[in-house]
């Protein structure tokens, strides 16, 4: 854009001759005839110089000169005055005192007009050079401030003398949990926990920045926190520390790193268990069907009573381990946690010594939560054993039941929860407390910290089975030497009446009439086993290794009346489904599923409608008659 100049001469051929001669500046004229054109004109633009003739009708120049001069928005714009009468001092002194800033008498030489009109000129560019100089200064400052005040990491200043913060912003008094005036008192070294100020010596000009890691620091309330400290190092000579604060995101990582662990050790478990399951099922079948066979004075019965009982303990361990990975079967109830507290009452008083008090705090109008009532005894005592070994000989156990709402927030803080309502069993006492970096392996199988023979290792392991197979959640709070307290949330029941009410087993072996069993197992020893078994009893078998097998044989033989399936096989079918499809198929059908554990498809599968027809596995001849005869005389559990 062209800069603007104003010509002002009633004259208009003197116009001309200001053009003609300034024409090498490339400039935009605008012409007043008066002093009242002048003014009205020099309002609209911004000019960067006046010319100005002195003589003019009207108005002239001194006067039309002291009105630009006097209005603030047109005092800016210098004023060459140029006059034709020849030098006269108290002329020129009139003109410099109504505000001009040059007095030129004609006729003027052009060298000498077109060199000072371009000095007004450059001074003119160089303002306005400035100006946007300014403004930029100024909005990058504006930027900064804002950028300093909002930032979510904790900005300060520091002295790079003596170490002392002269500025914070928002989110630095937020972490450290200080007001400004608290941390313009302090040094850099009070608030973390290691010197950093040895560090500082490193930030020169020519290596300005340096990361400190993650370190630790001490708010306000004491509490222990840890941050990502950067330091920067400014032309000024201060220093500029950004920190962030990474507890939260740390607490995370172990967390996941805790979850992913237990989730390793889970699967190896459950998998190596699993195996050994249905090794153990071969073994006891055997043995029972040889118990079956041989009297009892025979001299081997002793001994095959010992290797009975020996299976029988490897089986029971096997079981926690299978409970651990949280893989075992389930009959779940809907139950009220209250209830089954109460009934245990005599059961938590023998298991703990007479010092110990135990208290119950039990929240009115529980929810209902679908668990197996039988995991949950074992979880209560557990934690009740746990909390009276560590309190060594007397102490307070409470026992506390809840209603729960797990909320995003806690969520946030605890991964792997989900968001629902839970009911809450808390169990505290008042011992020795876990210390911080045993928090974490507390569920791991086999981790104890009790002598030789005191102590399994598989309590808690149980417990974070059942909080698994539950999808409930577990967290533990300890202070040293002040106590512990674990806190168990379960999942509140959705409907009150699903209950699915185990029919109780008949122990009595009740033998069979010829009725023709289906029995299909993908492992040729259970198979085997369980043929045996059966036509001992007195019914007819017929064998299928896979679901699709099985269900072959069902339509080649219209006579069984029974299926009776594992639950894990491989092949296109589970136990469930084919539990499904066979159902679907033959309504009078009775069915009679078995498993090891149940694997999370098989949940998912259609185990909710099959729940009530499940033997676990390893079972005992006798069990496993007392349900087929309870089934085949159509005590349906459904
Ligand atoms: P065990 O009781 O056989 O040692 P657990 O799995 O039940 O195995 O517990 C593992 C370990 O966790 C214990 O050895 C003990 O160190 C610690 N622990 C569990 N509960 C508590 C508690 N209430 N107070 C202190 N330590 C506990
Ligand atoms: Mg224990």
């Amino acid at each position: 854009m062209k800069a603007k100049i104003l010509i002002v001469d009633d004259e208009p051929n003197n116009h001309l001759v200001y053009e003609r001669i300034l024409a090498p500046l490339n400039l935009d004229f605008v012409k007043a005839l008066s002093g009242q054109e002048a003014l009205d004109v020099a309002h609209k633009y911004n000019f960067f110089l006046i010319l100005m003739d002195v003589q003019m009708p009207g108005m002239d120049g001194f006067e039309t000169a002291s009105l630009i001069i006097e209005d603030p928005k047109t005092s800016h714009i210098p004023i060459i005055f140029i006059t034709d009468f020849s030098r006269d001092e108290s002329l020129e002194l009139r003109g410099y005192a109504s505000g001009a800033v040059d007095f030129m008498v004609k006729p003027v030489n052009d060298d000498i007009l077109r060199s000072k009109v371009k000095v007004f000129l450059s001074l003119s560019n160089e303002r306005i050079q400035l100006k946007s100089a300014l403004f930029i200064i100024q909005t990058s400052e504006e930027r900064f401030r804002t950028l300093f005040e909002k930032s979510n990491d904790g900005i300060f200043i520091i002295d790079s003398d003596n170490h002392c913060y002269l500025d914070a912003n928002k989110s630095a008094i937020e972490i450290t949990g200080r007001s400004l005036t608290e941390l313009q008192s302090l040094t850099c070294s009070e608030i973390f926990s290691e010197d950093i100020t040895r560090g500082f010596d490193s930030i020169t000009q020519s290596l300005p920045t340096k990361d400190f890691g993650a370190i630790s620091f001490t708010r306000k309330d004491q509490k222990l926190r840890s941050a990502r400290f950067n330091v920067i190092y400014l032309d000024d000579g201060t220093l500029v520390g950004i920190a962030r604060d990474i507890t939260d995101e740390q607490h995370m990582q172990l967390q996941l790193r805790r979850t992913q662990k237990m989730d390793a050790v889970g699967q190896l478990t459950g998998g190596i268990a699993h195996d050994f399951n249905n090794i153990l099922g071969i073994i006891l079948g055997n043995i029972e069907l040889i118990q079956g066979q041989i009297s009892e004075d025979d001299n081997i019965a002793k001994k095959i009573e010992n290797i009975r009982k020996s299976a029988k303990r490897a089986a029971d361990l096997t079981g926690q381990l299978l409970r651990f990975s949280g893989r075992q079967a389930i009959s779940v109830e809907s139950i009220n946690i209250n209830d089954v507290i109460t009934q245990m009452d005599t059961l938590i008083g023998r298991s703990v010594t007479p010092q110990i008090r135990i208290e119950y705090f039990f929240a009115e109008d529980l929810w209902s939560t679908s668990v197996d009532p039988g995991d949950l005894e074992d979880v209560l005592l557990n934690l009740i054993i746990n909390a009276h070994d560590a309190m060594n000989g007397s102490g307070q156990i409470t026992i506390e039941t809840a209603n729960y709402h797990i909320d995003e927030g806690f969520c946030r803080l605890n991964l792997g929860a989900v968001t629902g309502d839970y009911v809450l069993l808390a169990v505290s006492d008042t011992g020795s407390g876990i210390p911080a970096d045993l928090q974490e392996r507390l569920f791991e199988p086999f981790f104890t910290t009790k002598e030789e023979g005191k102590g399994t290792g598989l309590g808690l392991a149980m417990v974070y089975g059942f909080i698994k197979r539950s999808l409930g959640y577990i967290k533990v709070y300890s202070e040293l030497n002040i106590g512990t307290t674990f806190r168990v949330y379960l999942p509140r029941a959705s409907n009150v009446d699903n209950a699915v009410q185990q029919a109780s087993l008949s122990t009595n072996c009740t033998s069979g009439g010829g009725e023709v069993i289906l029995v299909v197992d993908d492992e040729a020893a259970l198979l085997e086993l369980a043929v045996e078994t059966l036509e001992n009893l007195g019914y007819n078998t017929i064998t299928a290794s896979n679901g699709e097998d099985a269900l072959d044989r069902l339509q080649e033989h219209p006579e069984i009346q029974m299926l009776f399936s594992d639950v894990v096989m491989p092949g296109r079918l589970n136990g469930y489904q084919l539990a499904e499809k066979a159902c679907a198929r033959y309504p009078s059908l009775s069915i009679l599923l078995t498993s090891g554990f149940t694997s999370k498809s098989a949940i998912s599968d259609g185990q909710e409608s099959f729940k009530a027809h499940l033997l676990n596995k390893p079972y005992a001849q006798a069990e496993m008659a007392g349900r087929i005869s309870q089934l085949l005389s159509g005590e349906k559990t459904e």
